[in-house]
């Protein structure tokens, strides 16, 4: 049983407007993951659905990426095979188009997992990743926006208050993206995102921190959205994956998941997608919105929704 489920971040989406158009990317992300699981590859399905996502200035992730608070684009993200554990990430990387695609190349040529800010970068460029730059005017606007009312508030100051920040401004939150998919062979499961509007330069959130916001073992994966300290704090995306191992299917084993979340740091926190071995397929979140769509076989049409 094929499957594979995308999210486009977990959050508050306050302009109603904008729902049919975030519902339209997961749709089409899906469909170009879809695409590539039906030749048989959990891996590229996930590598293209975040692709797509990431094309998307809608979304946090790639084009459209928040900015730090200085002003730069410092992206996060992370792929992993759950049949052989492999994995890839960067971590404070820029000037790309698809971090995730460098993810994977980080997993594929080099021994290592985790490469970070200049050396990722200098990475990509070896392996001949054109220089691209993410920042769209809208981010822009949107960052001189929140920084000057926060600047004002003296908020920032408190950084140990993203958690209650976030409350007041769920905008700083934005659209992380991500994937999971079994191709009846094998789970994999993606996510990249820009991270946390004005986040402290040097920020790594979960997305690239295997089992924190990205993990897939030979029973499932997960792939996490929300506040980033949140999801390291918890292991969250291994601990999904754990509560498959013990008897869950995806649905449940997400639902635990946001349980925990709620119960160490409240509401308004976390979202998570997942497949398991058996191609069931999980979405759970503790927010308002979290945009999603999936497709398993025997379906003629994704289901997507927020
Ligand atoms: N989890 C991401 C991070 O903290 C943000 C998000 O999902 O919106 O970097």
């Amino acid at each position: 049983m094929v499957a594979i489920i995308v999210h486009g971040g977990a959050g508050t989406i306050r302009k109603e407007e904008r729902i049919p158009k975030v519902i339209e990317g997961v749709r089409e992300a899906v469909l170009a993951g879809w695409g590539e699981l039906k030749r048989g590859s959990a891996l590229d399905a996930v590598e293209e659905a975040v692709k797509a996502l990431e094309d998307n200035p809608l979304f946090n992730a790639g084009t459209g990426s928040v900015l730090t608070l200085d002003g730069r684009v410092e992206m996060d993200a992370a792929i992993m095979r759950g049949k052989t554990l492999e994995a890839g990430a960067v971590a404070g990387i820029w000037g790309v188009k698809n971090p995730i695609s460098v993810a994977r190349k980080v997993m594929e040529k080099t021994d290592h997992v985790l490469l970070i800010g200049d050396g990722a970068v200098k990475f990509a460029r070896l392996l001949g990743f054109p220089e691209y730059d993410p920042v769209t005017e809208e981010r822009l606007r949107q960052w001189e926006e929140l920084r000057k009312k926060l600047l004002e508030k003296g908020e920032t100051r408190y950084w140990k208050k993203l958690n209650e920040l976030i409350r007041e401004y769920p905008e700083l939150l934005r659209s992380t993206v991500g994937a999971v998919a079994f191709d009846g062979d094998e789970v994999v499961a993606g996510t990249s995102t820009g991270g946390v509007f004005l986040k402290v330069f040097g920020r790594v959130g979960d997305t690239p921190i295997i089992g924190g916001g990205t993990y897939a073992n030979e029973v499932a994966g997960a792939s996490c959205t929300g506040l980033g300290e949140v999801a390291i704090k918890l292991a969250l995306a291994k601990s999904a994956t754990d509560f498959v191992r013990l008897g869950m299917d995806a649905q449940g084993a997400s639902d635990a998941a946001i349980s925990l979340a709620t119960r160490y740091f409240g509401k308004d926190t976390m979202g998570i997608i997942m497949v398991d071995s058996k191609g069931n397929i999980g979405l759970a979140k503790n927010t308002r919105h979290m945009s999603h769509a999936f497709m398993r076989e025997g379906m003629k049409e994704p289901e997507a929704g927020v």
